[in-house]
């Protein structure tokens, strides 16, 4: 792993990279200067580690950025791509088509909730969204239902980061900046369960916050397309929950008032809230199903929007009517990344993944039990595989740290020099880890991040 001829691999890489590379949300005045943050050149992984130019080794508590489901460089995944790769890496995907797409889309409609008939492609997560928000638009117009042009979003919701997907987000950090680009969604409070009221359940606070969308729906149905949402966990947003029953209410207003229902299973989607799907837990279908990071497993970008029958039937017509979906990207349908899914599919088959999940889920939560006593911290959640510890610098009234104290940041570096890779959202230190992490694995990465948390809120 590392080479003789080199004593200081991770240094020369990193400096190399900064040189030349511009990293994601990222402000790169933090990898230079003194005291600067770490930059870690990554030559291997294997299941939830990562190994870095040194060879130093990193529990990987958060899925890189929840994408990796059953190990970096998992053997299954990653001979499916091999042999992919002799076979057909990639091809126009506009009167073209190859197996595993097609298959794909058999498997993905037959593990999805009933009534979903048909599958577009993307390629990233941010496209899907684009993707569900023209089609939706666009399902309206060639209904004769050309009024309808907005869409309805969340408070703390987030669906990406292009300019379609931004105008849905409400995170300020990624949207404020760029607000003058954008189109103006109708914002409706979050069902968000850290602001419920003491003594109120997720389910009595979640059904309250109902009466939130009908009103805005009884105003606005008719500009209205869709209500686009993130199932059961706002994941960027600071990992906030709330419970199914909200989502089995907002699919009978949506039916009521004729808007469509966006589901973006972006992050919560194969597993990681309990259920393949966060929408079974409330019995719903939406009318448009978005999935990408763990679609793959983890291992190439893809995207898929699934949709329905009705949907599908609003677009089919004679060429000249001019009703036809035209949205492309390059790499629609990527052969290799839809072999790479197909497998990732083939592994829930095969193993009781959903079950040995649940096991893990209940470990991660005995080991944070004990911080929820913690004076900085007012909340300890977990929906599933995802876990969150929300800080704050007075538990009684829920003040929160400043940003610019980026006491997040703290534990992120404590993290590092332990081996763990934590990368808190703000105040919010959470835990998404790849299905493959063992026990042992999980008291470690709560270790670490408890005194990380001691260290930070001093
Ligand atoms: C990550 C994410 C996206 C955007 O996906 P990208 O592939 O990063 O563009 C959209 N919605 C949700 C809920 C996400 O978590």
């Amino acid at each position: 792993m590392s080479d003789p001829s080199d004593p200081f691999p991770n240094q020369r890489w990193s400096a190399r990279d900064l040189a030349v590379v511009w990293h994601p949300c990222t402000q790169m005045h933090d990898h230079g200067g003194a005291g600067r943050v770490p930059m870690i050149p990554i030559v291997r992984g294997e299941g939830a580690w990562l190994i870095d130019a040194d060879g130093k080794r990193y529990l990987d508590a958060i899925s890189s950025w929840w994408t990796n489901l059953f190990g970096h460089a998992n053997p299954r995944v990653a001979a499916a791509i091999k042999d992919q790769l002799d076979r057909l890496e990639h091809v126009i995907f506009a009167g073209f088509t190859h197996k595993p797409a097609i298959r794909l889309a058999e498997e993905l409609l037959r593990v999805a909730p009933p009534g979903l008939a048909r599958v577009f492609y993307a390629d990233n997560g941010s496209s899907a969204i684009e993707v569900a928000l023209k089609m939706s638009f666009h399902y309206w117009l060639n209904s004769g239902r050309s009024g309808k042009t907005r869409f309805i979003a969340l408070t703390g919701g987030y669906h990406g980061e292009t300019l379609g997907a931004l105008s849905v987000t409400d995170v300020p950090l990624y949207r404020a900046t760029y607000a003058p680009l954008l189109h103006e969604p109708i914002l409706v409070d979050s069902p968000d369960c850290y602001a419920r009221e003491p003594g109120d359940s997720w389910r009595t606070h979640s059904m309250r916050k109902l009466v939130d969308m009908r009103i805005a729906l009884e105003r606005h149905a008719g500009e209205v397309c869709a209500v686009v949402v993130e199932p059961l966990v706002q994941c960027a947003g600071g990992m906030r929950m709330y419970h199914p029953a909200y989502l089995t209410g907002l699919r009978a207003l949506c039916d009521e008032f004729e808007v469509h229902l966006i589901a973006d299973e972006i992050a919560v989607g194969f597993g990681r809230t309990g259920t393949l799907f966060a929408c079974e837990q409330a019995g719903i279908t939406p009318d448009f199903l978005c999935l990408s990071k763990g679609l793959t497993g983890g291992f190439l970008p893809l995207s898929a929007v699934l949709t329905t029958a009705d949907v599908y039937a609003a677009f089919y017509a004679e060429y000249t009517s001019g009703k036809s979906f035209l949205h492309s990207h390059s790499y629609t349908g990527n052969a290799l990344a839809c072999r790479a899914a197909l497998e990732t599919l083939a592994i829930f088959r095969d193993e009781p993944v959903l079950e040995r999940n649940r096991t893990l889920a209940t470990r991660l939560a005995q080991q944070l039990a004990p911080l929820a006593a913690h004076p900085h911290v007012a909340e300890v959640r977990q929906t599933g595989m995802i876990a969150a510890v929300e800080l704050v610098r007075d538990k009684a009234t829920r003040q929160v740290f400043p940003a610019n104290e980026r006491r997040g940041l703290r534990i992120y570096r404590h993290g590092l020099e332990q081996g763990v890779l934590l990368r808190p959202l703000g105040n919010v230190v959470y835990f998404m880890p790849p299905y493959v992490i063992t026990d042992e694995e999980i008291d470690r990465v709560v270790e670490v991040a408890t005194a990380g948390i001691g260290l930070a809120v001093d």
